[in-house]
């Protein structure tokens, strides 16, 4: 059969599949750009179930682009807390703006345009194109790469620029003029429910008469990936320091890893440090704060993609009181009462730690 005869077969055996086995997902009701674009946001590196609820808390709160637009800042971040990634937050503030400012709040039905706007690359681009425009443009996200990899055998890493360039081209090549919009959900529907990262359920495949890797039998062996990085254990230790009925929390940097959360003091044990020291020093040199080091609240565990923490908390006062942070690291803090706490975002190891201070008297009380 000759290749474009064979991707046609491919392309219409997936939609026909589609169209009976697709899953009944909130952001299949309108297929609204702005649906479109913060659910695909939020599905990057996030399971479907996870993000559910996420998506119908988000979309209560700001219905549209407009209401993203002018929201704040914080008041996302609140409502994205627990999902990780956090840069994603800022860039769609910012595009909602750039949309309400340049578009009267309207996607621009253009390619190009939607490339150049801020936290949308080829994938969000292909996704809003084809998705909510239909559009004939491709997506090639981890789910069809793997597809991909399996229904053509690609033997090279997919880590590869020319194996990535050659993925791209693929999945170009299977839309079907005019049918973008269900091809593309057929692929990710695919990845998600047949051609699954373990144990692919290759015998009910719609494409599996298609499937070199099938008929080869090494579809455990693609897509070829290189050996993930080691998870690296850390050990860290923050301070919940009360004044006046009030906790200090402090903000992390606009830009590294978990940007603007607000967290409680402290930082990395050094190799062979007590956790109270690396305390004290982690407060003299982030604050200049000097403090007296009281009760042990909690150990907790708490796994990340590319490295696990051990977080050791403790209480902690001020000594002498009036002190005022001077900031080396933050770049804001705030006195807060025990309630206001939920009207931050914290990192997933902290709200675990919230959690825990509520049940403790001196939150409660
Ligand atoms: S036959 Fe198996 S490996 Fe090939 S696409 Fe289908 S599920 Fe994936």
């Amino acid at each position: 059969m000759e290749t474009n005869q064979l991707h046609h077969q491919i392309s219409i055996l997936l939609v026909n599949w589609y169209e009976t086995n697709q899953r009944s997902l909130p952001w299949r009701k309108d297929y609204s750009p702005y649906s479109v674009w913060i659910s695909e946001i939020m599905l990057q590196q996030t399971q479907v179930d996870r993000v559910i609820p996420y998506y119908f808390r988000w979309m209560q709160q700001f219905p549209t682009l407009e209401s993203v637009s002018i929201a704040s800042y914080d008041d996302l971040l609140r409502f994205w807390e627990g999902l990780g990634y956090y840069s994603r937050v800022k860039f769609i503030h910012k595009t909602s703006k750039i949309i309400r400012n340049q578009y009267g709040c309207q996607f621009p039905k253009n390619h190009q345009k939607l490339l150049e706007l801020p936290g949308i690359g080829p994938y969000t681009a292909g996704a809003i194109m084809s998705i909510a425009f239909n559009q004939n443009y491709p997506l090639v996200d981890g789910n069809i790469i793997r597809i991909l990899s399996r229904i053509f055998n690609i033997e090279n890493s997919v880590k590869q620029r020319e194996t990535k360039n050659y993925i791209w081209k693929k999945a170009e090549e299977l839309i079907l003029p005019g049918k973008a919009r269900w091809l593309n959900q057929a692929l990710m529907e695919l990845g998600a429910l047949v051609c699954t990262p373990k144990t692919p359920r290759c015998l009910e495949c719609p494409v599996q008469k298609s499937c070199l890797s099938f008929h080869l039998g090494c579809v455990e062996k693609r897509p070829v990936v290189p050996p993930s990085k080691k998870i690296v254990p850390i050990q860290v230790v923050v301070g919940v320091l009360l004044k006046d009925g009030l906790f200090f929390i402090q903000q992390r940097p606009p830009n590294g890893l978990m940007a603007d959360l607000w967290e409680f003091p402290g930082g990395k044990i050094n190799p062979g440090e007590k956790p109270e020291d690396a305390l004290i020093r982690e407060f003299r040199e982030e604050l200049q704060f000097k403090i007296h080091i009281g009760n042990k609240i909690a150990t907790l565990k708490h796994g990340y993609t590319n490295f696990s923490v051990t977080l050791h908390a403790y209480f902690c006062q001020l000594i002498p009181e009036n002190q005022f942070p001077v900031l080396h690291f933050a770049s804001n803090y705030r006195w807060v009462k025990p309630q206001d706490l939920f009207h931050y975002a914290f990192p997933a190891a902290n709200r675990r730690l919230i959690d825990i201070l509520t049940k403790l008297s001196p939150i409660s009380s």
